[in-house]
């Protein structure tokens, strides 16, 4: 479809509409976990939910069309989706990860997927030269871009050349930027990640998570997973997150907008140290993004002087929600410290500068005004 993607949030649907006999604009929540035979050997192609559910691949193939991929999975969570698309790797095998991952990344790669028998070597993939890092048993790279909560930017293509040039799967979590901002499938990646939780569900009312893979042989292989493991997202779930992508181009805008209007106040407060945005122009990572994404985002994670101001604004706040998770219509503000990243180990927090100083912020969609007065009430009080 030629539409813009804006448009292709709203449309995708309608591939689909006039299926069901009502012509119903909002595709219908298939609510069963069985399907009836019409006779032995007659299946409507619907034999029970765990393998086929027609709100969830309704719900898939959106997702699929809006990453460009071959395919798309809808599960239960990012980490269960995380979980699934590791057990495309056996004992002996070998990943370089990105330092800088989502606290419950590290948390599986450390407990599970080390107990199965999977290495990983961490590294900074934004700067550091991983061409060395890799070695025979080497299967893949896994990054996030930008990353959680640092906002560490990578260049996807350039990871790309040398995942191809060495017959290595590229891994992209692109939950901090949704398909509305970065496709890395275009960009060369073989599967994409998304916690569906985030952008895509939009309201901070829905848990989701999605593979998208970029070729057949491993979209036929994560179906097979996922039918067989189970972790497939419920029909009311995968309804509720057809209807946030339904909007997920002006919340994502709106909420750009304020996160660039919000990353320049705090640049210009004396208690803060350090703005990790990669809209600032003097952010290592802005001219990459410019080249490979539409929008900047939506995160903002800055550093205080001390870690009193750091408790003092969470414990202050009161439009903006102290809270985990990221990406729905309400601001929150995140300790990764003691929340997303508790699980990190002590040596790699302090590499990745993840101190007890260092806030993260989803901003919202609220006006930005009031986001804006209640970080001057939040720092006027502190001294
Ligand atoms: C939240 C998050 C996840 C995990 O997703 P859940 O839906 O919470 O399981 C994975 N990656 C990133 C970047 C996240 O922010």
């Amino acid at each position: 479809m030629g539409y813009k993607i804006g448009t292709k949030c709203l449309h995708l649907e309608k591939e689909n509409a006039m299926k069901d006999q009502y012509g119903s604009v909002s595709y219908p929540i298939y609510q069963t976990a069985t399907f009836a035979h019409l006779g032995v050997g007659k299946s409507t192609g619907y034999d029970y939910s765990r393998l086929q559910n027609p709100t969830k691949e309704n719900l898939e193939r959106i997702v699929c069309a809006l990453e460009k991929g071959d395919d798309a999975l809808a599960f239960t969570s990012g980490m269960a989706a995380i979980a699934t698309l590791m057990e495309l790797f056996n004992p002996g095998d070998h990943l370089i990860i990105e330092n800088d991952l989502y606290g419950g990344s590290v948390r599986l790669f450390d407990n599970i997927s080390k107990k199965n028998g999977i290495s990983f070597t961490g590294a900074d993939v934004s700067v550091d030269d991983i061409e060395p890092l890799i070695l025979e048993n080497t299967k893949a790279i896994f990054i996030e871009t930008p990353t959680n909560p640092m906002m560490n930017v990578t260049d996807i293509a350039k990871v790309s050349k040398v995942a191809k040039a060495h017959n290595l799967m590229l891994i992209v979590d692109n939950t901090f930027l949704s398909p509305y901002y970065q496709n890395p499938i275009e960009l060369g990646a073989d599967v994409v990640i998304h916690s569906g939780t985030k952008y895509l569900g939009g309201h901070n009312d829905t848990l989701a998570g999605f593979l998208v893979s970029a070729s057949k042989e491993i979209s036929e292989k994560l179906r097979f997973l996922i039918k067989t493991t189970g972790a497939g997202l419920p029909p009311m779930d995968s309804w509720l997150v057809t209807r946030g992508i339904k909007t997920l181009g002006i919340r994502m805008d709106k909420a750009s907008a304020n996160a660039m209007e919000l990353a320049k106040w705090l640049k210009g407060q004396s208690k803060v140290t350090k703005v990790c945005y990669p809209g600032l122009p003097d952010h290592p990572g802005h001219e990459v993004m410019k080249k490979q994404s539409r929008g900047f985002g939506a995160m903002v994670t800055f550093e205080l002087e001390t870690k009193e101001m750091a408790l003092h604004i969470l414990e202050h706040v009161k439009l903006i929600q102290f809270a985990e998770s990221l990406g729905g219509t309400e601001s929150l503000l995140t300790y990764p410290i003691t929340q997303t990243h508790a699980d990190v180990p002590k040596e790699l927090l302090d590499k990745n500068g993840i101190t007890d100083r260092v806030l993260r912020l989803s901003v919202g969609i609220e006006d930005v005004c009031d986001l804006i007065e209640e970080f001057e009430r939040v720092f006027s009080e502190m001294n």
